[in-house]
């Protein structure tokens, strides 16, 4: 007798991604389980704790803000496809951010959710450049970025069809890269307007509390739709049969059936798990092709105040770069401080009187995952700690000035994330935070009926990857009944 279980469709993963998907096919009575290797959900946005105090992994902000009433953007489409009411997320806009270059930030550009501030900066500091500002961010506004065949095109040609001045080229590309980029140097166009309708022509924001709610509300909506969650459950396999997938082997050594799967976790990931599926003795049989190549660290400070008190009261997020040119590449060494993004979850505006109870100041800079993935325990602390310090010394140029003593006195506690960190909490290969170069818009494989979401169907940050959840369930399976 069979006694597997069988599911409509299984998704492995419970990133923002997989949950998505999840929620909107248990709305539609699918029979739908999630399996996560974790023991908590929310993937690369998810959050840990050490004595006692939680540290969110992801989280800078969540783009794409609109303020209510504003219709047809992806966050409406998003609340209203997962059946997310507004005030459920309780967002709070970002005050202002601002991208800095030049050793010390000398050529600023501020924005804030109002986009007419970023042209306003733009034209007093590239007056030249305005018109094709203009030109290029009319393009984008008009450009169906959520088209599921759009021709692939470099987005560095189309920008110097309109920006001759290659100082705001790099600036504008350095925060969209730094917040979704999965290829070095220049990205697909379709990407790179996704990214900037997402951080400039919308905004940031962030729920009071952080990821945590957003996760909070994810899990409640998929629990109430009678969507299956298995947690600390890897797919450790995918056995095919004829060009389809016919069973998941868990990591326990169970198996279930499912008539469709989805993926969250990556294409060159999932390869993986169809290629031991078939056989393969382990990853290293056929390593995967297209993994992607860029990767962070990131310093986390825990301050006994705000950091206003510091003077760093102004920024939500500063983008800098010490030099005119921006290198978005794979460093050769363990760490490029040369540039990378301050985010002080303090300074967003949560209201009269409402702060939150600890000073926090993060700094992003793009590293090397193949320095960091084979250190032994003890060169792994000893690296962290050495290049915190480079990291928080770098990023404090573009801030103003404040006595190291003073600082050391108001800090808490710190931490570091690596790319091992990345890797461990996605299982993408090479700390790869943005996954494969190569996208997989359609969300296909060469299975029939294993699809793809998340990072590698295209849709990059909280609300891109829910978005692709939700696009991926709709076209592939409850658009076709
Ligand atoms: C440091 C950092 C900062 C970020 N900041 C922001 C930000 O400020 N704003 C923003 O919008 N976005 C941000 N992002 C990006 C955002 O987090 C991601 O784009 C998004 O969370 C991706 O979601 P996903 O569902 O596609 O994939 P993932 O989050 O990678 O989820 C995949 C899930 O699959 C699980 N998994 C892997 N292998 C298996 C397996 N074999 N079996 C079962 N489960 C498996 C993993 O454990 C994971 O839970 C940030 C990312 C990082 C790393």
């Amino acid at each position: 007798m069979n006694t597997r279980t069988h599911y409509d469709v299984a998704i492995i993963g419970a990133g923002m991604s997989g949950l998505a998907a999840g929620i909107r096919l248990a709305h539609f009575g699918k029979r739908v389980c999630i399996f996560e290797r974790h023991n908590v959900a929310g993937g690369l946005n998810s959050f840990y704790s050490i004595d006692g105090r939680k540290f969110d992994v992801g989280l800078h902000a969540m783009t794409n803000f609109v303020r209510p009433g504003v219709k047809g953007t992806p966050l409406t489409k998003l609340l209203r496809q997962l059946r997310i009411d507004r005030d459920e997320l309780a967002l709070c806009e970002q005050k202002q951010s601002r991208i800095a270059f030049g050793p010390r930030g000398e050529t600023s550009l501020r924005f804030t959710n109002d986009f007419a501030v970023l042209t306003a900066e733009v034209a007093e500091k590239f007056p030249m450049q305005i018109d094709g500002f203009r030109r290029l961010v009319a393009i984008m506004r008009a450009y169906d970025d959520v088209s599921l065949d759009a021709q692939p095109e470099s987005a560095r040609a189309v920008v110097r069809s309109h920006l001759t001045d290659p100082l705001l080229e790099e600036m504008l590309f350095c925060p969209v890269m730094y917040y979704g980029s999965a290829s070095e140097h220049d990205m697909e166009f379709g990407q790179f307007v996704i990214m900037f309708k997402a951080l400039f022509l919308e905004g940031f924001s962030r729920p009071f509390e952080g990821v945590r709610l957003v996760i909070r509300v994810l899990l409640e909506k998929y629990r109430a739709a009678g969507g299956e969650r298995r947690m600390k459950c890897g797919v450790q396999r995918i056995i095919t049969e004829a060009e389809r997938a016919t069973a998941l082997v868990l990591d326990d050594g169970t198996e279930v059936t499912a008539d469709h799967v989805i993926s969250s976790i990556g294409a060159p990931e999932t390869e993986i798990l169809v290629q031991l599926g078939r056989g393969a003795n382990s990853a290293a049989d056929k390593p995967p092709a297209n993994v992607g190549q860029l990767s962070f660290v990131e310093t986390i400070t825990v301050l006994n105040g705000q950091p206003a008190n510091f003077g760093w009261g102004g920024d939500t997020i500063i983008f800098f770069n010490d030099s005119p040119h921006f290198h978005y590449e794979r460093c050769t060494g363990q760490v490029d401080t040369r540039s990378g993004v301050i985010c002080f979850p303090n300074n967003f505006d949560f209201g009269p009187k409402r702060s939150l109870s600890e000073g926090i100041f993060r700094v992003t800079c793009l590293a090397d995952y193949a320095h960091w993935a084979n250190l032994s325990e003890d060169h792994y602390r000893a690296d962290k700690l050495r290049w915190f310090t480079a990291v928080q010394r770098s990023a404090r140029r573009f801030l103003p000035a404040v006595d190291d003593a003073a600082l050391a006195a108001a800090t808490l506690t710190t931490d570091m994330f690596t790319p091992r960190t990345i890797t461990k909490f996605t299982g993408h290969f090479g700390g790869a935070i943005y996954g494969s170069p190569i996208k997989h818009r359609q969300g296909r494989t060469a299975l029939s009926n294993l699809y793809l979401c998340g990072t590698d169907q295209g849709f990059l940050g909280i609300v891109g990857a829910m978005l692709s959840g939700i696009s991926m369930a709709n076209y592939h399976i409850l658009q076709k009944g």
